[in-house]
């Protein structure tokens, strides 16, 4: 089972907003986590998807059939939204059974299908229960086993965890991801979350302004930003303004720092991306790229330390993760310098 999104633009009525040439595929078994500011396209695409919103150029493959002009019901994806969207008046059993029953599939079939889904998903327990009664998470879980029930080509989760607290959150991150495994179920996730997205999917597609920015393995996207809009949205970081001066040489204005330049050519304007646990806090007097300065705003966080550094002459705060707190100097490793086109 795939799905594949092949050009995909759309344009609401009368206006410019919507996708524009999103192309991406999600195999079998995995999950796409597709990610971006509010407004990027998100739920566009995952409406398009859904056959919420039809009218798109390009095509939606499911499976291999296009499955354009088909209504959402003949599509045969399972779908769960920020709000449960579960029937209050049923019983867990029941609401996972609702697909079934619209499939017209016999009461002791679906019956019993409903509770193996309510095993597998460890909610096995609570089939007789009134919705009212579970939790926020015990809730998602239904919704979760309810899309799983009818056996989907596709899985749409829109926000799932949007509306939970956080402490709950994580831990139904993972159970999510391991329910999906269980399923093998191809799905499609959205979320505004992009620590959710980098520890739940296998790939992750980043959008701006209805265009796709980037579509890769969390790990990519992380280390290797297509451009500064990804890395901006996805992980802390500092971004700074520089010019190429030599070849691995750069100028930040407020220091040179030593880094590879790749294909660029001197004078070229660039981007020096440096993740905050990269930097090095105290570094020997003689390190590459030593930088002096002071330490502005701390936050303590547990485990490390957060804080600015003030390098001087520069305009910007370095941001620095580490153990202890830096003195009077840090430096920046030049393989951990990213260097992007401006
Ligand atoms: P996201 O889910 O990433 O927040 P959306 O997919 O909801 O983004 O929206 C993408 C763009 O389309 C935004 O500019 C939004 O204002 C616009 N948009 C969304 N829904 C409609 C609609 N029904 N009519 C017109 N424009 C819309």
């Amino acid at each position: 089972m795939s799905l594949l999104l092949d050009h995909i633009t759309y344009t609401y009525p009368g206006t410019t907003h919507g996708l524009h040439d999103v192309s991406l595929r999600v195999d079998t078994g995995e999950l796409v986590a597709v990610i971006g500011p509010s407004g990027s396209g998100k739920s566009t695409l995952l409406k398009l998807v859904a056959g919420l919103e039809t009218g798109h150029t390009g095509s939606i493959l499911l499976n291999g059939e296009n499955v354009a002009g088909k209504p959402m019901h003949q599509r045969n994806i399972g779908m769960v939204f920020q709000q449960y969207a579960l029937f209050p008046h049923l019983s867990v059993v029941d609401n996972v059974a609702y697909g079934l029953k619209l499939r017209k599939v016999p009461l002791n079939e679906r019956q019993n299908r409903a509770r193996d889904l309510l095993a597998l998903t460890g909610l096995a327990e609570y089939a007789e229960r009134s919705i009212s009664r579970l939790s926020g998470g015990q809730q998602q879980r239904v919704a979760l086993a309810r899309a799983l029930a009818i056996d989907p080509l596709a899985l749409l989760l829109d926000e799932p965890l949007a509306a939970l607290d956080a402490s709950i959150r994580g831990h139904l991150r993972d159970q999510i991801r391991t329910i999906q495994k269980r399923f093998n179920a191809t799905t499609l996730l959205v979320t505004h979350d992009q620590e959710e997205a980098l520890t739940m999917a296998d790939k992750v597609a980043v959008l701006k302004d209805g265009r796709l920015l980037q579509f890769s393995t969390p790990e990519e996207i992380y280390r290797a930003p297509a451009n500064k809009a990804v890395a901006e949205f996805v992980g802390l970081s500092t971004i700074l303004p520089a010019t190429v001066i030599a070849r691995d040489l750069i100028d930040a204005g407020f220091a040179r720092l030593a880094t590879a330049t790749g294909h660029r050519q001197v004078g070229q304007s660039v981007f020096a991306l440096i993740r905050p646990e990269n930097i090095v806090p105290t570094p020997s007097s003689d390190a590459t790229n030593r930088i002096s300065g002071h330490i502005g705003t701390q936050r303590y966080l547990g485990s490390i330390y957060r804080y600015d550094f003030l390098a001087d002459g520069a305009a910007l705060p370095l941001l620095v993760e580490s153990h202890q707190i830096a003195g009077n100097a840090i430096a920046l490793p030049p393989e951990h310098i990213t260097l992007l086109d401006s």
